[in-house]
């Protein structure tokens, strides 16, 4: 479903654009699963598909926490495998078994559809950029794994910036970044994340188009809401 909230004249002021990474480039739930799969074979447990959401949910609660400035990066590593293992009834050591799964994980490349064919189609018009909360070494190897890094002219992540979206300071280190010639409303923020994607971005000041990759039942103020990467086409 695509829906365009604001007046298509307010998307001919974008000059730049800024991507999240998973589940907006990089399919994250197909990432995922392989990472898993990898890593439990390795640990030799046996793995069963139904194991993919109960790590999504657990994960997803953890990264909210982070984005919400209650738990470090570090703390999330630390204990999200051995919530989801003590879920599972599984006895194996989370925190050692993460580092397995991080490193697959980092060399996951699992593209959402039609990524490269809308980024053919934005770079010769727009100024492209990541953020992400996440590390920079980690998200660079990724997006040159999957052939994507040679499109964008700046990684910017939470790692980095010392803050994460979707607060404030997180957006305003890239907008420092940008110069004074490039305004507020000369920037499009595109990502799946309700919160800290579009309430981020849009609560700083910058167009915000919702990538609802997931079939979300939520509800979003962007200026754009689609369900396809081509949709973008329509207003860019
Ligand atoms: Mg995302």
């Amino acid at each position: 479903m695509m829906k365009i909230n604001s007046e298509l004249t307010v998307f001919k002021e974008i000059k730049v654009i800024i991507f999240d990474i998973d589940n907006t480039l990089l399919d994250f739930k197909k990432c995922a699963l392989k990472s898993m799969k990898k890593a439990f074979k390795k640990w030799k447990i046996p793995f069963n598909d139904k194991y993919l959401n109960t790590f999504l949910i657990i994960n997803n609660r953890y990264w909210d926490r982070y984005e919400n400035g209650e738990i470090t990066r570090d703390y999330l590593y630390e204990h999200r495998w051995q919530e989801i293992f003590d879920t599972l009834n599984i006895n194996a050591p989370g925190a050692q078994f993460e580092q397995d799964f991080i490193k697959n994980l980092y060399n996951s490349y699992e593209k959402v559809d039609y990524v490269e064919d809308i980024l053919i189609y934005l770079k010769p018009k727009y100024k492209l950029l990541i953020a992400s909360n996440s590390s920079y070494n980690e998200q660079t190897s990724r997006l040159r794994g999957a052939g994507l890094l040679e499109y964008f002219d700046s990684v910017y992540t939470s790692e980095e910036l010392g803050a994460a979206k979707p607060s404030k300071d997180f957006f305003n280190a890239i907008d420092k970044d940008l110069g004074e010639n490039i305004k507020k409303n000369n920037v499009l923020m595109i990502g799946d994340s309700v919160n800290a994607d579009i309430k981020g971005a849009h609560d700083y000041g910058f167009k915000t188009a919702w990538f609802n990759f997931s079939n979300s039942k939520e509800e979003s103020k962007a200026d754009f809401i689609f369900d396809n990467l081509l949709d973008l086409k329509k207003i860019l």
